[in-house]
């Protein structure tokens, strides 16, 4: 293979326009690359994207930020929306036994009658221990299932956690590892302990069609061109050292390409993959979510969410937006979702919308007994296929690597998440770890000065700056260490 000397900074292609994707663009721009990203959908944003729901614009799943989430509000202060964004204690409520109850703390937790004295006291117990282990890797090797019955006892495991696992998992529970309910614990403790010891979620004013705005006003200033219904057919590297894009509009050719679609489309679009990578791509199991937008004339209750920890519902939460978002950003209407995680064979991904919103409405029936159907003022169905990478047994020893067998392909999404849950703040941080492990390697010559916003330190401390040569190969980021993304080879350029 020969590779052509550069000159010029690399042409960068991206495929995927969600927030991982925006964040490597902005990454790349900052050090001088030349970058476009190529989306497939109309709108970018993945599945952070928004959407429109009768008379309102809104997110089409429900995004919170933890105050913890420090990386996330690093971007946002990056976009000047930071010191805006609205922070609200918000309360959680259970249906269980055909009833609703509030679990918003502690007095109400021990009031709650479908558990008895000693299973309280175990579920806290379980709670607390996983809040202070520190290595996750030996949870990897254990089923949740297995954990939370030794941790909790079989009673508190069959009438609360067995429910909340099968709410977020489906049957998918039953193989995944202890890792899971770690990294959920640890997230929720690290909400509680920054600041105020309280539970604040926050939003952006506007949700995140403001934020996607204005990255993509910041992207344009920091010349990446963003191109959206450009869904990718083929990703081939070429002899030259090239790679060759298809789109549906036409071919490009780039220098370096980055790939952040799911695993299982990863695999299909490159045909170059060596035979365990692809079978370590096609090996990832995902959940999916069909997830339902209800707005509503009048409030369902005052939970942001509803863990359901009832059999026989179509859907596995109530996420009553509203609760956290003040109305008067909905046209004084209120916003509830009704997720259905949903594993590859659930049989949710055949039901017609009509179908979906038959059942979810008789269901919302069922459980308030205020509610109207006359109340719903739009009804709209989303369905995402790849969600969430399932947290098997030993994950972190079965993912492919981030720089391809195919030379300057490199494949980096969600599933590299090892040790914490899905969500935008963990999707940020491994751009970065990515960024500076596989991709730094990969720059070419820099512009005459990187163009765009790099953040440097912590949520209070962000500076624009040219790029620089010195850092150009800096040693690998120490967050990788416990972040455990395999060691990869520099690629070839
Ligand atoms: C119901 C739900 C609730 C959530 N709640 C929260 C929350 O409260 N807080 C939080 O922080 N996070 C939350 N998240 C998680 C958050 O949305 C994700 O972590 C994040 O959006 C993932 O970004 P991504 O870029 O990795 O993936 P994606 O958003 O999936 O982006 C991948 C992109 O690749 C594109 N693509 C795929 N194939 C091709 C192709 N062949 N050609 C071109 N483009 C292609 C897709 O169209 C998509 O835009 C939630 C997610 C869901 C589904």
């Amino acid at each position: 293979m020969t590779a052509v000397p550069q000159t010029e900074p690399c042409r960068w292609g991206i495929v995927g326009g969600g927030m991982l994707g925006l964040a490597l663009a902005a990454r790349l721009a900052a050090r001088g690359q030349q970058v476009t990203v190529l989306e497939g959908a109309p709108e970018i944003g993945g599945l952070a994207g928004a959407w429109q729901l009768g008379d309102v614009i809104w997110d089409r799943h429900y995004h919170v930020t933890l105050l913890s989430d420090t990386r996330l509000r690093s971007l946002l202060a990056d976009l000047g929306l930071e010191n805006q964004m609205r922070w609200v204690e918000t309360r959680t409520g259970f249906y269980t036994d055909g009833r609703l109850y509030s679990m918003s703390n502690t007095l109400e937790f021990l009031r709650f009658p479908p558990l008895g004295l000693i299973d309280k006291l175990r579920l806290g117990a379980t709670i607390f221990a996983a809040s202070r282990i520190k290595d996750w890797r030996p949870l990897e090797r254990v089923l949740v299932a297995d954990w939370l019955r030794k941790w909790s006892g079989s009673r508190t495991f069959k009438k609360i956690w067995q429910p909340l696992l099968k709410a977020k998992l489906g049957e998918c529970y039953r193989k995944t590892s202890a890792e899971f309910i770690w990294a959920t614990i640890q997230r929720m403790y690290a909400a509680r302990h920054s600041g105020l010891k309280k539970e604040m979620f926050g939003y952006v004013p506007g949700g995140y069609a403001r934020v996607l705005e204005r990255f993509a006003e910041e992207l344009h200033t920091a010349g990446v061109e963003l191109r959206t219904n450009c869904r990718v057919s083929s990703v081939v590297a070429q002899p030259d050292g090239q790679v060759l894009v298809d789109t549906n509009r036409g071919s490009r050719w780039f220098d370096r390409v980055v790939l952040t679609a799911p695993s299982p489309v990863i695999a299909q679009l490159c045909p170059q993959l060596g035979e365990e990578e692809r079978r370590q791509h096609e090996n990832i199991e995902y959940l999916g979510i069909v997830c339902a937008s209800v707005l509503l004339k009048r409030p369902l209750a005052t939970y942001y969410v509803t863990n359901i920890t009832d059999a026989g519902l179509p859907f596995t939460a109530v996420i009553e937006m509203t609760t956290l978002v003040d109305p008067a950003e909905l046209n004084d209407n209120h916003l509830v979702y009704l997720p259905r995680y949903a594993a590859a064979d659930d049989e949710a991904w055949n039901w017609s919308d009509h179908e979906v919103q038959e059942q979810f409405l008789s269901a919302l029936e069922r459980m308030y007994s205020e509610f109207r159907r006359d109340d719903v003022k739009a009804f709209r169905v989303s369905r995402a296929k790849h969600v969430m990478a399932l947290p098997t047994l030993r994950y972190s020893e079965k993912l492919p690597p981030l720089a391809t067998s195919a030379a300057n392909v490199f494949a980096v999404n969600s599933a590299h998440i090892v040790n914490g849950t899905l969500n935008v703040n963990e999707v940020l941080q491994l751009a970065d770890d990515a960024f500076d492990r596989v991709l730094v390697p990969a720059l070419g010559p820099l512009s005459s000065e990187g163009r765009g916003w790099v953040r440097e330190g912590s949520v209070d401390s962000i500076v624009s700056h040219p790029a620089r040569t010195d850092d150009l190969n800096p040693s690998p980021s120490p967050s990788l260490q416990g972040r455990g993304i395999a060691a990869e080879p520099a690629p070839t350029p």
